[in-house]
């Protein structure tokens, strides 16, 4: 198994049979992980607990172990999003909207169905397609005129990505097609989006409302300065630069309740 050399533990392994190419990738593997631990000779093997630094098993520990765990199942790992969601630059109403699709929670036929709420027969299926039962994911995701949108959405955008018809993991596709620091700023995009299609959802479910063409503008006037006929919208990085000028000067010129 190995020898100590000048106080140093060396694995010496030895096999029964020559080794094919897949096991020197695992033994490499296990070679790797085993030098990780440096074994102290005269010294007896022995329990520690990884929840406490000090290696004590305390109950205090282990109770914060636990419920970490329980926190992380109940909200699917979904805390990343949930974060992303709040700290958006969007109208509260539309982050509501989409933490409702990212919960579950959303109105939908589904939903109602399931909480016994009594539908008319005929109006189980999708407004939008009125092929499929409407469930959050068909139509937010997978209906065929809300993939349309989002397909136009990314066309419009310059990106091209296959999104899934999960909600969270639909939003972690979409908010990482661009850049890192693009995350909030396409994360806002997500959120209008979703929101836009609960809005025409309703129009359409409630005021039988014709369901209007959108007009793409490009992204590149979009960007332009109005009165060069764009709406003045800027790159997020670029915002978020310039709020920070503003601030700044706020609290130079002593604008603010900070400055006072
Ligand atoms: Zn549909």
């Amino acid at each position: 198994m190995g020898e100590w050399i000048d106080g140093v533990w060396v694995w010496s392994l030895n096999w029964i049979r020559g080794l094919r190419a897949r096991d020197e990738e695992q033994v490499s593997y296990l070679k790797t992980h085993i030098n990780n631990f440096a074994l102290v000779a005269g010294r007896n093997d022995e329990w520690k607990w990884k929840a406490n630094s000090n290696g004590v098993f305390t109950v205090k520990t282990a109770y914060r172990a636990i419920r970490k765990a329980a926190a992380l199942n109940e909200t699917g790992g979904k805390k990343f999003e949930f974060s992303l969601i709040w700290n958006t630059p969007a109208a509260h109403k539309a982050k509501t909207t989409a933490w409702r699709v990212l919960m579950g929670r959303m109105a939908t036929i589904e939903n109602l169905l399931k909480r016994n709420v009594i539908i008319p027969t005929q109006d189980i299926s999708c407004v939008l397609c009125q092929e499929k039962t409407e469930d959050s994911n068909h139509l937010f995701f997978s209906c065929q005129k809300t993939t349309e949108v989002w397909y136009d959405l990314l066309l419009w955008i310059g990106k091209s990505a296959a999104l899934h018809s999960s909600a969270s993991n639909h939003l972690m596709g979409f908010c990482n097609i661009g850049h890192k620091k693009d995350i909030l700023f396409l994360t806002g995009i997500w959120i209008c989006t979703v929101w836009c299609i609960w809005k025409k959802r309703n129009e359409v479910r409630f005021n039988h409302g014709e369901q209007r063409k959108i007009h793409w503008v490009s992204w590149e006037q979009i960007c332009m300065p109005l009165a060069e006929g764009g709406l003045g919208i800027r790159l997020f990085s670029e915002v978020v630069r310039v709020f920070s000028f503003k601030f700044w000067w706020r609290f130079q010129a002593k604008e603010s309740l900070w400055a006072k």
